[in-house]
């Protein structure tokens, strides 16, 4: 059973560490068992480390799956408080200048 063996580490662990990496701007975050455990709830917490970051990642991921044109990419990324283009990684600068280009 890996799923309590997890879990009997995780308990064992320090609550605060960071555990997780957000994939948008490269910083190391906490998340929490339960953000883990309920993904339906907070399912940016699984892969983001604020909901901006969420934002961008659901931007991205959607344009790159072929579900939304270049244009409403543009659009989305538009109405989101990005701010600086240095605090994200290379990855995301470069995709969000390909579509705002
Ligand atoms: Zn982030």
């Amino acid at each position: 059973m890996p799923e309590t063996r997890e879990k009997q580490k995780e308990s064992l662990g320090e609550e605060k560490e960071p555990n997780a990496q957000c994939i948008i701007c490269g910083k190391r975050y906490h998340i929490c068992n339960d953000c883990k455990n309920i993904k339906s709830a907070f399912p940016w917490r699984t892969v983001a480390d604020t909901v901006t970051c969420y934002k961008i990642f659901m931007a991205l991921k959607q344009y790159l799956d072929g579900d939304i044109s270049k244009e409403e990419a543009k659009d989305i990324l538009s109405n989101i408080n990005i701010g600086s283009l240095d605090s994200y990684t290379d990855w995301v600068q470069f995709q969000i200048k390909r579509i705002m280009g």
